[in-house]
């Protein structure tokens, strides 16, 4: 939930830490290069209902590369009859196979035969097997609904492949860089249906089984196996009339959600055809689906022509549906189409390059919705949300770099969930943008999109591409190449702070770089170094940018002139690289006084406002500057009129007021922020007053959210009196009066201020409600009461699944843990339930690690250290790496202890 603010996306990021790659330790779990498959044949046939198996052939035609005696393909988790494994040669003539054996630990299979295989000749494996169909997350699995006509329960069999599933549903060459065509047949009982990826041709009846039928699908083009897809249920299909007539678009989900579609079906041929724009190509199938699936693993998985999207991720009511989750939906649509292109069609050669697969397709993501609802400004504040998270998570030490190495299965799976992944490549890709001009950056990608096509790349095929067009173009120097700069910037963890010191006197300016570090116990970088585009611009000439140069590792140092009679200078131009600058006080004054001039201030472009917000704040919170200077800055915020501003200094506040906690000050902080924020409040306070747009909406949420937390009786006496009018009405399931985008903020506060009531009123309405989204808004302001009691009640029924279903359950911590009154409670559970916690996460300790983080995060004394640290060790077998857990704990409270003895009187007196 968004209001919440990125706080606890910082802080489950934090929790991935440290399980991530570990690159000196390698194995040789990739396949052997013998033999290349070109063509798959594969039937499956279904089982639902009565065994919930699958029971499959494959053919595989594969080309001998490298003479050997044994075939090496992937397979898990799968039963094969050792003796049915059948070897052939071109002529379709059986080669004898002496042995069949499988490597459990590398997933592998092994088909030995008695003669060799000869390089260039072609070969055939065909391979029989079954598996079952089990509630697991990946390869091929089943899951359920109830239907509401018939209010019975409905089995449904779908894949989902990436990375490493597709072994677990049929045998084969499971890595990115073995693309081959696929024909698929599906059988299934008479009655239900199947999809693909490729378009469906003809059905036919089975000739072993009266019951069932098979269906044939296309031919697939070249593509690897993590991109597969099929499904059998009893869904139902919408079709738009599409803007493309050679491409079928359809949605697909199970028949009580039909009329959930328009939106889904509305935009995604226009995005479509949007990317087909943007990447100077046609959509290389000639169908694209998107299905919505029951408890689906992920949000959305770009399957090529069908891509897969967990319930409330696709379809929506938009009567009902919160207008940032409405964009949020158009972005995953847009994500997952720019990937039919770019990860489909085109496709990483391994694994390492994922950032740039999941970052390009967000960045076409942002860009696609941006385009397509040009009033949202959804570009710039997504940028800036992007920007809170990566100069924060990549500050730490511990941060990983964005590509990196990969060497066996276990490494890649916490990779697809590092944070930086979806935040810091969009930013570097824009940066590149930016750097080279949107022309060139877009023919580069197009020359690769069509270089590439059916088949695999790698980040440096990408680069040198774009250096070739933009040399070209004239648009980079012809000695610098765009594989020079992203190198510093995908290898190397963090990212750079610039300082700027000033001879006022020379009247010149020397910039030089080091690593910026939020926590500094360890010392400083000044190793790593950046490729930095720099650019500027003056209080004596604010509408010039100067043109880009570039600060690297030899000219560190760089000494510029600059005239002093220029009361400030700024750099980094619309915020469009990862880097903070550090000015010297006098500059920072300059810089202070024009923004506090309510004529002025709208000079300095507002992401430049957001960069000088954001980095004085954190500045100010590693030491590097007297937060006096960041509060003068601050004063400026009574002139501001614009969001993302605004959604920098509260999100930047964050920190402090969770170090404030449960201190005598806070209450003068929480004072002291009303007061900054009267006047924002006073616009936004009619609460049932409709605001538009995207951006206008969010401002509203924040403004009214923060108003209500620093007690602003009359935002607090609203939020009451609708929620208690809401409570009176006499169908409260059916007639919400709650405005819909207001609804998670209006919930939380009206159970933080009201009672017991209050709480069961809403308790009700989630058990009574069918609607995800809503559930979710409302299991999280549960969490949001300040009576302990029921705060207690509510974490305990966070283990029982009968009383609190276990999709709901993750979330109901969140908000017990930034809730002042929550975190003694939530500590003392923790303590006493520990081991029911490990066993509801069925011994896997990650909800442990999360919540032991979540903790330690507000803990700020030596004692609570000292009393933490101890607790671990005694719960160690509960965690599976305790010692990382003690680091991790160690350097959080130790950062908050350090902290709260520099500042914590300082900040009280002066705020
Ligand atoms: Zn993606």
């Amino acid at each position: 939930m968004k209001f919440v603010g990125f706080k606890i996306i910082f802080i489950i990021a934090l929790s991935l830490m440290g399980s991530v790659v570990n690159s000196e330790e390698t194995s040789d779990f990739r396949l052997p290069t013998n033999f290349k498959p070109v063509s798959y044949e594969l039937n499956v046939v279904t089982h639902l209902e009565d065994k919930f198996m699958f029971e499959g052939v494959v053919c595989i035609r594969m080309i001998c590369v490298g003479a050997t005696d044994t075939i090496v393909l992937h397979s898990t988790s799968l039963n094969i009859d050792t003796k049915s494994v059948v070897v052939a040669n071109g002529g379709e003539n059986v080669i004898p196979v002496s042995s069949v054996s499988f490597d459990p630990d590398k997933e592998l299979m092994h088909v030995k035969s008695t003669v060799n295989f000869k390089p260039c000749d072609e070969y055939l494996l065909t391979i029989p097997f079954t598996g079952n169909l089990t509630d697991d997350s990946v390869g091929y699995f089943r899951r359920n609904y109830v239907d509401k006509e018939s209010n019975q329960t409905r089995w449904l069999a779908i894949t989902y492949f990436e990375p490493l599933g597709a072994r677990r549903a049929f045998p084969c060459w499971d890595e990115p860089g073995y693309k081959a065509t696929f024909k698929i047949r599906l059988s299934h009982k008479k009655g239900l249906t199947s999809i693909s990826n490729m378009k469906f041709m003809n059905q036919i009846n089975c000739p072993s089984n009266s019951d069932y039928v098979v269906d044939e699908f296309e031919e697939s083009p070249p593509m690897s196996t993590y991109l597969l897809v099929y499904m059998v249920s009893d869904f139902v299909y919408t079709e738009a009339d599409s803007e493309n007539d050679q491409v079928k678009y359809r949605i697909i989900c199970k028949k009580d959600l039909a009329n959930k579609t328009e939106f889904a079906i509305n935009l995604g041929p226009k995005a479509l055809k949007y990317h087909e724009d943007y990447f100077d190509g046609k959509f290389p199938l000639h169908k694209q689906d998107m299905a919505n699936i029951p408890d689906f693993p992920t949000d959305s998985m770009e399957n090529w022509g069908l891509a897969t999207f967990r319930e409330g991720v696709l379809l929506i009511d938009l009567d009902v549906t919160k207008t940032v989750i409405v964009y949020d939906i158009a972005r995953c649509i847009t994500h997952e189409l720019a990937h039919q292109w770019f990860g489909n069609l085109v496709t990483m050669k391994w694994w390492t390059s994922l950032w740039l697969n999941e970052g390009f397709a967000e960045y076409a993501g942002l860009r696609g919705v941006d385009f397509l609802f040009p009033e949202s400004k959804y570009f710039q504040v997504q940028c800036v949300e992007f920007f809170l998270l990566a100069l924060d998570f990549d500050s730490l030490q511990t941060a990983d770099p964005l590509s990196v190495a990969i060497e066996k299965p276990d490494d890649i799976a916490p990779i697809s969930l590092y944070p930086i992944m979806f935040t810091k490549g969009p930013i570097l890709l824009h940066m590149m943008n930016t750097v080279l001009g949107e022309k060139t950056f877009k023919q580069g990608i197009r020359n690769y999109i069509r270089k590439y096509k059916f088949s695999n790349a790698e980040q440096d095929d990408l680069w040198s591409l774009l250096t070739e067009e933009a040399h070209r173009q004239g648009t980079l120097d012809k000695n610098l190449t765009v594989k020079q700069i992203m190198d510093t910037w995908t290898f190397q963890a963090g990212y750079p702070v610039l300082n700027v010191v000033r001879d006022y006197s020379a009247g010149t300016v020397i910039l030089s770089q080091e690593r910026y570090l939020s926590i500094k116990s360890n010392g400083t970088d000044n190793k790593t170094c950046w490729w930095i585009p720099i650019n500027m611009t003056t209080s004596g000439d604010v509408n010039q940018t100067n043109a880009t140069f570039w600060l690297n590792c030899e000219n560190n140092n760089l000494t510029i002139p600059l005239a002093n009679d220029n009361e400030w200078v700024i750099y980094n131009m619309q915020m469009t690289v990862l880097f903070r600058v550090f000015y010297d006080t006098r500059n920072w004054m300059g810089i202070i006084c024009t923004l506090n001039d309510p004529t002025k201030y709208e000079t300095i472009p507002t992401l430049n406002r957001v960069q000088l917000i954001l980095d004085s704040l954190s500045f100010s919170q590693v030491g590097d500057m007297d937060y006096e200077i960041t509060f003068q800055l601050l004063k400026y915020l009574k002139y501001e009129k614009d969001y993302t501003p605004w959604l920098a200094a509260l999100t930047g506040w964050r920190e402090i007021d969770y170090l404030l906690y449960r201190t005598p000050k806070h209450a003068v902080f929480q004072n002291n922020m009303r007061d900054m924020l009267s006047c924002m409040y006073s616009k936004f306070r009619n609460i049932d007053e409709k605001v538009n747009g995207y951006e206008n909406i969010n401002f509203k949420i924040l403004v009214i959210s923060r108003a209500c937390e620093y007690q602003t009786k009359d935002c607090i006496q609203r939020v009451l009196d609708l929620f208690r009018k809401w409570m009176k009405s006499v169908d409260p399931d059916n007639n919400n009066i709650v405005p819909k985008d207001l609804k998670t903020i209006i919930n939380c506060y009206a159970i933080q201020y009201g009672g017991a009531d209050e709480w069961n009123f809403l308790w009700e309405r989630f058990q009574r409600s069918n609607l995800t989204s809503e559930k979710n808004d409302m299991i999280y302001a549960l969490g949001c009461s300040s009576i302990k009691a029921l705060l207690l009640r509510y974490l305990n029924w966070s283990l029982d699944e009968s009383i609190i279903p276990r999709e709901y359950a993750s979330a109901v911590l969140s908000p017990v843990m930034v809730n002042e009154a929550g975190f003694l409670v939530a500590k003392e559970f923790l303590y006493c339930k520990i081991a029911d916690i490990y066993e509801y996460d069925q011994r896997q300790g990650n909800s442990l690690v999360e919540f032991v983080n979540n903790i330690a995060s507000q803990m700020k004394t030596k004692e609570e250290l000292k009393e933490f640290q101890s607790f671990i060790i005694k719960s160690s077998r509960y965690f599976k790496e305790p010692d990382l857990v003690i680091n991790q704990i160690t350097e959080t409270i130790n950062k908050n202890i350090e902290w709260t003895l520099k500042f914590y009187n300082k900040i009280t007196n002066t705020v």
